[in-house]
């Protein structure tokens, strides 16, 4: 159930922006839910008003988007609400400077303390950027500085980074600091409007590790980039740690400074992609158990079977089908998940078309869709397109002229494609076993489309 309204809390966030969710919903206490009502605490009956006006209808929206049923939301009081008044007071001023420098200089960081090593699930997709992660929380500063870590959306850039946080701050002396790009940004102008860039440049140069999430949100922010430049620049030469993620590669960052997209290539560049069956599968396990939750190997595969793409789906399925179990106190059967999971689930008989097709395969390759369809003719290029050719005419209906098209070239060189990669597939086990690989994924992302 805390999961259920980490997810709620997470969309709020999303609607709100960081600001308004820590004034306001941040404070409140999720109690629970019973039958369909979720109960959640205020601090004060100020605060319980101000809330209900304003916020009850997107809590409420949010709840029910993550359960796949509609939820009332009853707000109560907390016990210290009347006594602690001078807490209360404090929590309902919006943050301003004054907040910034509430927060002691050594404090723990804000890592969620979730997305730990332990927690982290090793797979084929994602084991380089995971043995990298682990060496600098092991040995900071020292190898690969800065380590840049980009991947899709919902993949687990922001849960490997925290663990290397995690990691380096229970190892005891190190001073980590954690933030969003965008979080550094608006701390940036902040600083500007107020005059305190000394404070702001101090801040920052001192930590020993910085990790900062999302850093493609600094493209075409001319100020943050010239500002980051230099945190960065002091921070490298003191030899202190600094670790980046960003959903792609520096060089493909439009609007990122030349001169920081150097500094961001020169040290490791892990890439994390979708998680292959297996390592769906075992999330899913780790997830439900992390949860005390008893699911069914039967269950847990055909969720891993049918949610392809991106881990946080995987676990907004899992949260929902905890919820509607315990609500209708329900035995959790595949066919109990069909019907929990039917709109997030999609199962399509249909069969892989032509683009689906190039996708998967640029993917599968590590190699862009662009480049795909391009005219480039390096040999790994070319060959990844000989193959997307060959599995377009074996898997779907169209001609060779119309997939020709699709690839802007004529049908002679789809056919002679088709006539090279046929031909390997029958002389090379080997290869063929990787085409096969190539046919499984297409049918399970055909499945989650
Ligand atoms: P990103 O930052 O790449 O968008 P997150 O790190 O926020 O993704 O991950 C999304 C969710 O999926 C998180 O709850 C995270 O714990 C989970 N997750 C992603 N990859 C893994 C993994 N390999 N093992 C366990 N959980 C994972
Ligand atoms: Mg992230």
């Amino acid at each position: 159930m805390e999961g259920l309204w980490q997810r709620a809390a997470d969309r709020i966030r999303d609607s709100l922006g960081q600001v308004g969710f820590e004034t306001w919903i941040g404070p409140l206490n999720f109690l629970g839910m019973q039958g369909r009502t979720a109960t959640l605490e205020a601090p004060n009956r100020f605060f319980r008003d101000w809330v209900s006006d304003r916020y009850l209808e997107l809590l409420r929206q949010s709840l029910s988007a993550e359960v796949g049923q509609s939820v009332d939301v009853k707000l109560t009081l907390g016990l210290a609400g009347n006594s602690n008044l001078h807490e209360a007071v404090r929590r309902t001023m919006p943050p301003g400077p004054s907040a910034a420098e509430a927060a002691p200089r050594d404090r723990h960081p804000q890592l969620n303390e979730r997305y730990t090593f332990a927690e982290f699930v090793v797979g084929s997709a994602n084991q380089f950027a995971h043995a990298a992660a682990l060496a600098v929380a092991n040995q900071p500063g020292e190898k690969y500085n800065p380590l840049f870590i980009y991947g899709g959306v919902g993949l687990g850039k922001t849960h490997l980074v925290t663990a290397i946080g995690h990691q380096l701050w229970n190892s005891g002396k190190r001073k980590v600091l954690f933030m969003p790009a965008e979080v550094f940004m608006n701390e940036l102008i902040t600083s500007l409007r107020r005059d305190r860039m000394g404070e702001f440049k101090e801040k920052f140069r001192r930590v020993d590790v910085l990790i900062l999430d999302d850093v493609q949100f600094l493209a075409g922010r001319e100020r943050t980039q010239e500002e980051f430049f230099h945190t960065f620049n002091s921070l490298h030469s003191d030899r202190h740690q600094i670790v980046l993620t960003s959903d792609k590669v520096p060089r493909d960052i439009p609007g990122l400074e030349e001169r920081l997209r150097n500094r961001f290539e020169s040290g490791l560049i892990a890439d994390i992609a979708p998680p292959d069956l297996e390592t769906r599968v075992a999330i899913v396990q780790k997830k439900a158990a992390h949860d005390n939750m008893s699911l069914p190997s039967d269950v847990a595969l055909y969720i891993a079977q049918n949610v392809s793409s991106n881990v946080r789906e995987l676990e907004g399925c899992l949260t929902r089908l905890a919820a509607l179990a315990s609500m209708d106190r329900a035995p959790v059967t595949v066919d109990f998940t069909r019907q929990a999971l039917h709109d997030l689930i999609r199962v399509q008989d249909q069969r892989p078309g032509i683009d689906g097709i190039q996708k998967t395969v640029a993917d599968f390759f590590h190699i862009r869709l662009v480049d795909l369809k391009s005219k480039k003719r390096t040999q790994h290029i070319a060959f990844c397109r000989q193959v997307a050719m060959y599995l377009c005419r074996k898997l779907t209906d169209n001609s060779f002229p119309v997939i020709g098209e699709h690839f802007g070239r004529d049908h002679s060189t789809v056919i002679h494609a088709y006539n090279l990669i046929s031909r390997r597939v029958g002389n090379d086990s080997a290869f063929r076993m990787s085409i096969e690989k190539i046919e499984r994924e297409l049918k399970i992302d055909q499945r989650a489309a």
